[in-house]
């Protein structure tokens, strides 16, 4: 047959273009819902599915009726209503066969290849069915080659719409859109590329009729198809940015819900200061390194931590400063331990260490030694600033996460007490002790309520002429039950739990009240010191309390002395000088304590307002022919003392010979057993009117010295 026995086909631009303009609309949807379908929930997935396939069926549809009826015939055309519909069925389904597809989690070839080959036919079948419901007589006549070409056509464009609709879907940026638009484009192309490839097959023969039967009429069904299927898609495109923006939102919320959350987490389990484990999250992890532990039949190590000197630097340079220090002491904890480790906070100056890997004795004795460095240099240039540690392993000391806290806890109160600064292990024997610490807790604040509280007096004497020239006044607890407790015993545990200031108050109002009593009996009373913990020493209220208790039981400043020891000096020095001054401006005289033991400096000497040194009994006891080296420290302490204007007191005196050394050494006074030990007031009374040491019942006229150095004048 030749050319001229078929019609010319003419194309109308603007119809054209727009059936054009629907392909690329359509292709757009069909990424855009692909999308939506593959984001959706699974129980509105196939909503989507539906949604999605009706508004690209109809898109692809129309795109193809609106192409059909851009080719100008010269004759009448009409369509075949049913085969029209079937048409239509058959590209919605062609969709939904792509949506589907789409929105599977993975694309092997084999799936992409039935994919794409599937949705071709349907495209192909689609196109073809169309054009068959053309109501013309006699029928196209297709030219084959141009047939291939088309359904070619559909076969790249459908694999290249998967392919595409896979390849988007995971892209999260702001390039999506633009991508998005160029893959429709180009997908759109391709499916007016197909559609007008098999119209290019088409041939209508030049003696063509129009049936024109009853079938849909050509300008309405125009207008109908275009803003129907534009419509169509619009709103299905509407939606799905309507939902995507929920989703980002619901997004959005989840997100922020679960920073919330997190945030929550963190702060609900890590201390506000340090940002370190907190109490709870310490007993997670413990719980869950116990489990670990049992199930491999290994250990680990618990460190309780306590700094020794806090609350003393925290009163004294202020919270800010008690802050940072806390917070670099944490920060060097951290840096010394392993990161599966756990640093807690237990609250104030007290933390907890879970090693988890420190199982030998050799471990945790390294990592006791380095956490002790660690913290002296965090400390800086704060005086003082060291800790106390206990440790306790998992399971020979606790199988609990709670005992082995307190087992730490325990061996923590062990190492403060041998001296600070220093980490010791749990023992056994700690146990009872810690729990007769709890009662006597209890009890030391009924006690001192009570009145069960007493003050002993250990004269001291003058080794020239053996006069009595003073007392210490040495607290005891008188208890039912146990008898009279020594302060070794609960001065510590009174420091620790805060009852010292109650208990010091107590006896610094008995010793006043004494002085007084014994002055009312026509006693001449040698001046009494009273001891004075170092906590008390920083309190810038002591000296106006002091005044207070003078001037209530009408006695002079100078009945009155008082003892520190030289962890005053080295802890609060500031605020300890500030006491010392005070008091020396009151007349109250200051003795520095147990000189030579501990931190012991001669440095500190020049700087505190001191006016005594008592020398520790552990030098006296020492003094003896076989020791010649430790009379010369005596004797150049003793030097020392009288060249800045210090009397010096020997302690602990017990043997002839001992007295015999303190003599010759030139010590003003002293004090021990060799004399008297610490009495109650009414023996000290009869010491009083005794005399000199070892001359008892001697007659009050003898043993009194006329110009005695600690007499204050007025004594009775
Ligand atoms: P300290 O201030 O060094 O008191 C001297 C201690 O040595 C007293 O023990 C005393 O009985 C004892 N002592 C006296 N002569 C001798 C001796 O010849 N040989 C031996 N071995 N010991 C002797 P005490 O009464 O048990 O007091 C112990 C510590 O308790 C005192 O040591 C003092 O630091 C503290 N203390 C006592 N009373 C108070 C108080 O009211 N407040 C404060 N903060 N601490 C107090
Ligand atoms: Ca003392
Ligand atoms: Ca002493």
């Amino acid at each position: 047959m030749d050319a001229a026995a078929y019609l010319v086909k003419n194309y109308q631009p603007g119809l054209v273009l727009l059936s054009i303009a629907v392909a690329i609309l359509a292709g757009y949807a069909a990424l855009d819902l692909a999308d939506r379908v593959y984001a959706a929930q699974r129980r509105y997935a196939w909503i989507w599915l539906a949604a999605g396939a009706l508004a690209l069926g109809s898109g692809i549809w129309s795109m193809h009726f609106i192409g059909m009826l851009a080719l100008m015939l010269p004759i009448r055309m009409s369509y075949d209503p049913v085969l029209t519909a079937l048409s239509w069925l058959m590209a919605v389904m062609a969709s939904a066969a792509a949506l589907r597809l789409a929105c599977q989690t993975r694309l092997d070839h084999k799936t992409w290849l039935a994919g794409a080959a599937f949705m071709a036919l349907a495209i192909v079948s689609m196109n073809y069915t169309g054009m068959y419901a053309l109501e013309i007589e006699p029928g196209i006549v297709y030219d084959p080659l141009w047939v291939a070409f088309s359904a070619l056509i559909a076969l790249a464009g459908s694999a290249a719409a998967l392919g595409l609709s896979f390849a988007l879907r995971d892209i999260r940026s702001r390039l999506r859109t633009l991508k998005k638009a160029s893959a429709a484009a180009f997908m759109g192309v391709a499916i007016a590329g197909m559609h007008y490839a098999a119209m290019a097959a088409a041939n209508f023969p030049a003696v063509s009729q129009g049936l024109g039967g009853g079938g849909v009429d050509k300008t309405w069904l125009a207008l109908l198809i275009s803003s129907l299927s534009v419509v169509l898609l619009a709103a299905a495109l509407l939606v799905a940015a309507l939902d995507r923006r929920l989703e980002t939102q619901t997004a959005d919320l989840v997100a922020s819900l679960r920073q919330a959350n997190d945030q929550l987490r963190h702060s609900s389990h890590h201390d506000a200061l340090t940002d370190l484990a907190n109490r709870k999250l310490l007993d997670e992890r413990l719980a869950r390194e116990i489990e670990y532990a049992r199930r491999r039949g290994s250990g680990f190590a618990l460190f309780y931590i306590d700094l020794d000197g806090f609350k003393l630097l925290n009163d004294n340079l202020g919270h800010r400063v008690g802050d940072e220090m806390l917070e670099r002491v944490a920060g060097a904890m951290c840096e010394t331990m392993r990161d599966n480790d756990t640093v807690a906070r237990m609250g104030g100056d007290e933390f907890v260490i879970l090693a988890a890997g420190a199982d030998g004795a050799a471990d945790i004795d390294a990592l006791g030694r380095r956490l002790l460095l660690a913290i002296r240099e965090a400390g800086g240039t704060a005086p003082g600033l060291s800790a106390s540690i206990g440790w306790a392993r998992f399971p020979v000391h606790g199988e609990t996460g709670q005992a082995l806290i307190t087992a730490a806890d325990r061996a923590m109160y062990h190492a403060k007490s041998n001296g600070k600064n220093n980490y010791v292990g749990y023992r056994p024997e700690m146990a009872r002790r810690a729990e007769d610490e709890f009662n006597l807790q209890r009890e030391l604040g009924a006690a001192i309520a009570s009145g069960a509280i007493v003050v002993y007096y250990q004269p001291m004497y003058r080794p020239v002429d053996g006069t009595l020239c003073g007392a210490e006044a040495l607290v005891r607890w008188r208890d039912p039950e146990r008898g009279l407790i020594t302060p070794d015993r609960f001065i510590p545990l009174a420091e620790r739990c805060g009852l010292i200031d109650d208990l010091e108050r107590a006896v610094l109002d008995m010793v006043c009240a004494q002085i007084r009593r014994w002055r009312d009996n026509g006693l001449s009373v040698p001046r009494i010191s009273v001891n004075l913990s170092a906590a008390r020493v920083s309190d810038p209220r002591l000296p106006g309390a002091v005044q207070r208790y003078l001037d209530h039981y009408q006695i002079e400043a100078q009945s009155l002395m008082f003892e520190v020891t030289e962890s005053v000096a080295i802890k609060g020095m500031l605020e300890a000088v500030n006491t010392l001054k005070r008091f020396a401006r009151m007349g109250v005289d200051v003795a520095l304590d147990d000189f030579g033991t501990g931190h012991s400096s001669l440095s500190y000497l020049e700087k505190l307002p001191i006016q005594q040194l008592k020398i520790d009994r552990s030098f006296i006891r020492e003094l003896g022919a076989s020791m010649p080296q430790q009379a010369a420290i005596v004797r150049s302490i003793v030097t020392l003392a009288h060249n800045l204007g210090l009397s010096v007191v020997a302690e602990g005196v017990e043997t002839e010979e001992q007295l015999r050394y303190v003599t010759e050494l030139g010590c003003d006074q002293m004090q021990g057993y060799l004399f008297s030990r610490a009495v109650p007031a009414e023996d000290f009374a009869a010491l009083l009117t005794g005399g000199r040491f070892g001359e008892r019942g001697v007659k009050r006229s003898e043993a009194t010295a006329p110009t005695g150095r600690t007499t204050a004048p007025g004594y009775g």
